[in-house]
C-alpha cells in the first residue's frame, strides 16, 4: 500500500518515459486519550506496511517491559531533553502526566520531502502544537492529517487503563481524569476514527492512507501533465 503504485506514462520527444507523481508523504497524526489504543494501533499497522514511516518520539520516563530504545522512543535523560529544546531540534514537546515527550523534526521532515508516509503517535496537546506550527510552515500544513482515536466510550477507556496492568492506581486516576476532558477535543481533528477492534482500525487506517493518497494537496505541479 505505501509503495508508489501509480506510473504515469509520459510521451516525450517520441520515447516513452515513465514517472511518478511527484508527491509530497503524509504526516498522519494519530492522537487522542490514553488507553484508546493507539500504540497497539500503530504497532500493527507498522508491523504490516514496512514502508510506512515511524515517528520515533524522545522521551524522559523509564522505558516498561520490552520497550526498545530507538523503536519505541528514544529514552532519554532530562538534561539531554532540555539540550535538544535548546537545540530548536522538535516539533512540539509537552510534559505528558509527569514526563517529557517531544518530536523530533529529523523524524518527519526530510521523510516527507522524500515522498515518504509517516506515522506520529502523539497526545493532544502534541497535536494542537503540531497543527499551530503547520500554520507559519506551508511544508507541515500540506503534509499533516489529524486523526483522532476515540473509545467506543469513556467505560471502555477505563477498562483498558486498568486492564494494562502496568500503572499504579493513582497514575490510572491522573489518566482517566485528563482523558474525560480530552475526549471532547475530537471536534477538532480532521477525522475520527473509533477504535472498537484493533483489525478494523487499522484496516480503516489503511482505506484512510488509500484515500488520502488521492488528495492533489500534496502532488507538486511541475511535471505532471506535461
Ligand atoms: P506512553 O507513556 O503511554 O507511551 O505515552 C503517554 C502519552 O504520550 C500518549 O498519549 C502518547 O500518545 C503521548 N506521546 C508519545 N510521544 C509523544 C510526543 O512526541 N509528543 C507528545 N506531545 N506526546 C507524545
Amino acid at each position: 500500500m505505501f509503495e508508489e503504485k501509480g506510473i504515469y506514462p509520459i510521451i516525450e520527444n517520441r520515447t516513452i518515459t515513465t514517472m511518478k507523481p511527484p508527491r509530497l508523504g503524509i504526516a498522519m497524526i494519530l492522537s487522542g486519550p490514553s488507553g484508546a489504543g493507539k500504540s497497539t494501533v500503530c504497532n500493527l499497522l507498522r508491523q504490516r506496511n514496512p514502508g510506512l514511516c515511524f515517528s520515533v518520539s524522545c522521551t524522559t520516563r523509564e522505558p516498561r517491559n520490552g520497550e526498545v530504545d530507538g523503536r519505541d522512543y528514544y529514552f532519554i535523560d532530562q538534561k539531554n531533553f532540555q539540550r535538544k529544546i535548546k537545540n530548536n531540534e522538535f516539533v512540539e514537546y509537552a510534559e505528558v502526566h509527569g514526563n517529557f515527550y517531544g518530536t523530533l523534526k529529523s523524524e518527519i521532515i526530510e521523510r516527507v520531502r522524500a515522498g515518504k508516509d509517516v506515522l506520529l503517535d502523539i497526545d493532544i496537546q502534541g497535536a494542537f502544537h503540531i497543527r499551530e506550527s503547520s500554520k507559519q510552515y506551508s511544508l507541515l500544513e500540506k503534509c499533516t492529517e489529524f486523526v483522532f482515536l476515540g473509545p467506543p466510550s469513556f467505560g471502555e477507556l477505563e477498562k483498558r487503563l486498568r486492564g494494562r496492568g502496568t500503572e499504579k492506581e493513582e497514575v490510572i486516576m491522573k489518566r482517566l481524569e485528563t482523558a474525560k476532558s480530552e475526549l471532547d477535543h475530537w471536534r477538532d481533528y480532521d477525522y475520527l476514527v473509533i477504535n472498537k477492534e484493533v483489525e478494523q482500525t487499522v484496516k480503516d487506517l489503511e482505506t484512510l492512507f488509500d484515500i488520502l493518497h488521492k488528495s492533489t494537496k500534496r502532488l507538486e505541479d511541475s511535471g505532471f501533465y506535461t
